[in-house]
């Protein structure tokens, strides 16, 4: 499961990323770290091959075209916060990571927001070239104060929450529209919550939007929304291009409903030479600058530098924007519960292969309380326990797994388990025509997994370097030609657990054992007396 670090590890460090991050790199010896000047595509597509990852800015567009030369790459870090510039469909299909540094530009664009209302109010661009051409003029000069004034932020999350900040010390009143967050957080803030932006706009003197552009917010402040703000309101973009309409907003500059506009991205950047917008009144216009302070883009750098260097040396995933992690948790506590779910469902799938069904159709979870959180990453293990040595040709990890099993038509599903079931309990049902096979286990204490049912039969034993599934009648003596069997082959057994539903019917032995047990050993259990099937699982390096 971890990203292998070998001693070539190749690093390919561009767009002008901060020598700050990047000396995190080059002091590991186990990496060789390139740094290259933003390239053209063609020249890039040329030498990607030779990389195991890639860190970049917004400069460098990382397509699916770039991707399909990239046949070493496993991670892709992002020195800030978009990722609009990578294909991250393309990349989580290839099973490559990617990391970003969602915070290190949070108090830059929280700063620049300020500067920039400011310098509209107080129209400060206007004066300082009335200064620069000779000029005193202070009637044209008239300006209006925050103070007082109602802010409305739309999106309270990193960047919303540092301007409402702000924005108190400035003796502003800060209203806040956001779905997504709890109560709490608008507490701490002292944002007064609003439940729709339509409840937002009437109040607010000053809108400013710090949401992601998601088909969601694409458009969410048009004409209808900016005919609701009061007169004279303000508006600002700080986030992405496109969040407001740009074609409305003109409209409203132009009759005056809207008095001033800040704005630091658009929809095509570069903002074209001939754009509208540069030749609106009373607009700041600013080149996406956001995060553009020397500090901010340090942080970011050491941010994502770290990320992709624990990643590389530690297969440490937790960072990764397309292997969704949500607990906060370190990285290792993760792991024995990815473990179990992994292993649970590879489980599941040999045993519907072994009775006659090769195809996987659909793959449910069931997490205790303690991992719930964690669903989708758990979802994520089992399709990849499910689809491990089924799948030819493709880069199968924890990252493509759910991407690739979807692509496969397998229905996937998590839920909670059942509340009287230990918290750290999964539970996983592999699924293909009409037969399902549930396979269920615990992180138990010290993070070692166990399973605790197999099919209809309870069980409690901790998989080795191998599992034999054995299915026998109950009858005495198949133990004892079992290990007399497996010692004769010199196979070690750790763990023999036997279970039945009732007495002389069908019964189950799981056996872990230390040792490959190889075709020509399975079929002499199958000659076994009593012995009705072997499912054989092979845990080494998975
Ligand atoms: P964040 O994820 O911390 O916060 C975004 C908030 O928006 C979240 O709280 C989320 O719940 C909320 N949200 C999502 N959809 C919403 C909706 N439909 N309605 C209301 N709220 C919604 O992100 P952040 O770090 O604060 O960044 C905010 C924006 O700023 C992003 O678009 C980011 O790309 C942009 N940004 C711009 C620059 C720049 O250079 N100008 C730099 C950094 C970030």
């Amino acid at each position: 499961m971890p990203i292998d670090a070998s001693p070539r590890t190749r690093i390919f460090v561009t767009d002008d990323v901060d020598p700050e991050g990047v000396e995190l790199l080059t002091a590991e010896s186990a990496f060789e770290v390139d740094v290259v000047p933003t390239l053209p595509p063609t020249e890039l597509y040329q030498r990607i091959g030779e990389y195991d990852a890639f860190i970049g800015r917004s400069a460098t567009k990382v397509s699916a075209e770039l991707l399909s030369h990239a046949s070493r790459l496993k991670v892709i870090g992002r020195a800030g916060v978009g990722i609009d510039n990578i294909d991250m469909s393309a990349a989580t299909a290839m099973g490559i990571a990617v990391v970003n540094a969602p915070a290190g530009n949070t108090i830059a664009v929280a700063e620049l927001f300020f500067g920039s209302v400011l310098s509209l109010l107080r129209k400060l661009p206007a004066a300082a070239a009335s200064m620069t051409d000779g000029r005193w003029d202070r009637s044209d000069l008239l300006g209006s104060e925050l103070c007082g004034r109602t802010l409305g932020i739309v999106g309270v999350g990193r960047i919303g929450g540092e301007v409402a900040r702000r924005a108190r010390a400035f003796g502003m009143t800060v209203i806040g529209y956001d779905p997504y967050i709890g109560d709490e957080r608008f507490q701490a803030l002292q944002v007064r919550r609003v439940a729709s932006l339509d409840a937002l706009l009437p109040d607010a003197d000053i809108v400013t939007v710090h949401v992601p552009l998601t088909d969601e917010t694409r458009g969410m402040i048009g004409r209808r929304e900016l005919s609701r703000l009061p007169g004279g309101a303000v508006v600002a973009n700080l986030a992405r291009g496109g969040i407001i309409d740009d074609q409305a907003l003109l409209a409203a500059l132009d009759a005056g409903t809207v008095r001033g506009a800040v704005l630091d991205v658009y929809v095509t950047e570069p903002l074209p030479a001939d754009s509208s917008l540069r030749a609106a009144t009373n607009v700041v216009l600013t080149p996406h600058i956001g995060a553009s302070t020397v500090e901010a883009q340090r942080n970011v750098a050491v941010d994502v530098c770290a990320a992709v260097r624990d990643m590389m040396l530690h297969g440490e995933l937790s960072r990764s924007i397309n292997l969704a992690t949500v607990s906060g948790r370190p990285w290792e506590q993760l792991q024995p519960g990815l473990l179990l779910a992994q292993r649970a469902a590879a489980i599941g799938r040999a045993l519907l292969v072994d009775r006659g069904v090769p195809v996987v159709r659909r793959i449910t979870l069931r997490a205790g309380t303690d991992l719930a959180g964690e669903g989708s990453a758990l979802l994520s293990a089992a399709a990849l326990g499910a689809l491990e040595r089924v799948v030819a040709g493709e880069r199968l990890n924890l990252i493509s797994a759910r991407a690739i099993a979807e692509g496969r038509g397998i229905e996937l599903a998590v839920g909670d388990a059942a509340r009287n079931e230990e918290p750290t309990s999964i539970e996983v049902t592999i699924s293909g025509g009409m037969e399902s096979v549930i396979v269920s286990g615990v992180v138990a204490p010290g993070g070692v997994v166990r399973l605790t049912q197999i099919g209809g039969f309870r069980v409690d034993v901790a998989p080795r370097q191998a599992l034999i599934i054995l299915t026998n009648n109950d009858v005495p003596g198949v133990i004892g030609h079992v290990g007399t069997l497996l010692g004769v082959a010199g196979v070690n057994i750790a763990e023999y657990h036997q279970a039945r539903l009732s007495q002389g019917g069908e019964a189950l032995a799981a056996i872990a054992v230390d040792g490959i047990i190889d075709d020509d050993l399975r079929q002499r259990l199958l000659e076994l007396p009593d012995v009705r099937s072997a499912t054989i699982l092979d845990f080494r390096g998975a």
